[in-house]
């Protein structure tokens, strides 16, 4: 059955990946955004569907519409954005979290809240699994990021216990693919921008950290499996690759891809960046029958080619 679907943060390199996926499922989608890290140029291509409504807006204030299901993903996700203007930050998480939940409350829609890997903080448990309460410094700079989508978590159950909501809470880990921003400022797009232009490859620390990258088309596949889940389903789910591996190998991978000749350069390691981070999807797989099925190395060809192409329209980068 079709239908009507909002989409915050619809403009953001996962939020047009969703909306392109809803459409073709035949739903209607209301993308809301504010353009303050996404582009209308991500949902271009989505403009001629007569499904398919944009509309400039901040979540912070209150959004009045008429919907069937809300996918909540509006907040600058890359660390170099969410510092920028770390209040706006903890504003879009919590206040966002707050009107979009009030929507949904009045409309008796089914809301899906995009958290992340972050509220695990630098993790003294390894993989992490849902019920580890996280290791977070409340007062860092990536503070606004974590505690921002630790009180969104909170408010989604509140509003669960206090007005029986249908909530669905995903844990996204690091995600990575086309239409991420070529100033993003994460380190997959860094290093193929990098690689792609040959200007030296930016290293932060010893390269010896670990994360675990997931290519977009499987993590919008788990939103998706997430969000028909039975109501008593709520999450939190991790949603992630387990495939665990170094920054510098990753530098290495995309040299090796990219045949490119740009040297790596190691600059410090920024405040409080976690040393390892690596999803145990086990309720993944058991509730939504879940798992990437892309290969790292498949999942970074297809985001060069997308970055070459980026790269060559606009000379200069
Ligand atoms: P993104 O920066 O590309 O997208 C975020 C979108 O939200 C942008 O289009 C931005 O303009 C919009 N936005 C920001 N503040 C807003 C506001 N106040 N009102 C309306 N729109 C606003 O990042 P992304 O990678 O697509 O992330 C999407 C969501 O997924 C975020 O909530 C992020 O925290 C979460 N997430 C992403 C990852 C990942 O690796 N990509 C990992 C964990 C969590
Ligand atoms: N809200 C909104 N759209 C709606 C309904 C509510 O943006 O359709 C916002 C509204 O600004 C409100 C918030 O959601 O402050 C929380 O709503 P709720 O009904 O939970 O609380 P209250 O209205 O009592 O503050
Ligand atoms: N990183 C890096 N060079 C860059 C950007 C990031 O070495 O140009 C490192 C960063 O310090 C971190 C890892 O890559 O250890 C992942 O960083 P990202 O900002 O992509 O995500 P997060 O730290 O939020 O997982």
């Amino acid at each position: 059955m079709s239908k009507r679907i909002l989409v915050t943060g619809g403009s953001g390199f996962l939020g047009s990946h969703l909306c392109e996926r809803l459409l073709a499922k035949g739903h209607e989608v209301l993308c809301v955004d504010n353009y303050f890290t996404g582009r209308r140029t991500n949902v271009a291509h989505l403009l001629s569907n007569s499904g398919f409504e944009l509309l400039r807006h901040d979540v912070t204030f209150p959004l009045y519409a008429e919907v069937d299901e809300i996918y909540n993903l509006a907040c600058p996700a890359s660390p170099v954005h969410y510092q920028f203007d770390p209040v706006q930050t903890t504003k879009t998480s919590v206040h966002g979290a707050i009107n979009m939940l009030g929507l949904a409350k009045r409309v008796q829609a089914k809301i899906f809240q995009a958290s992340t890997s972050e509220v695990y903080g630098d993790p003294a448990v390894h993989p992490q699994t849902e019920d580890y309460w996280g290791r977070v410094n409340p007062i860092g700079p990536r503070s606004c990021y974590d505690e921002g989508k630790r009180c969104a978590e909170t408010l989604f159950f509140d509003y669960r216990r206090q007005h029986g909501l249908r909530i669905k809470v995903a844990r996204i880990f690091n995600t990575y693919g086309p239409r991420m921003h070529p100033n993003d400022g994460r380190v997959v797009s860094n290093f193929i921008v990098q690689a792609l232009k040959g200007v030296p490859i930016t290293l932060y620390g010893d390269g010896r950290q670990t994360r675990s990258f997931c290519f977009v088309d499987d993590l919008v596949e788990g939103f998706l499996r997430l969000m028909d889940t039975p109501d008593e389903v709520t999450g939190p789910v991790n949603l992630g690759n387990p495939y665990e591996f170094s920054i510098l190998e990753l530098a290495e991978k995309v040299l090796e891809l990219t045949g490119s000749r740009s040297e790596i350069v190691y600059r410090p390691l920024p405040e409080n960046d976690p040393i390892q981070r690596q999803p145990d999807i086990s309720k993944a797989k058991d509730l939504l029958d879940w798992k990437p099925t892309v290969q790292l190395e498949e999942g970074l060809s297809r985001t060069i080619a997308y970055f070459e192409v980026v790269l060559r329209g606009k000379p200069g980068g």
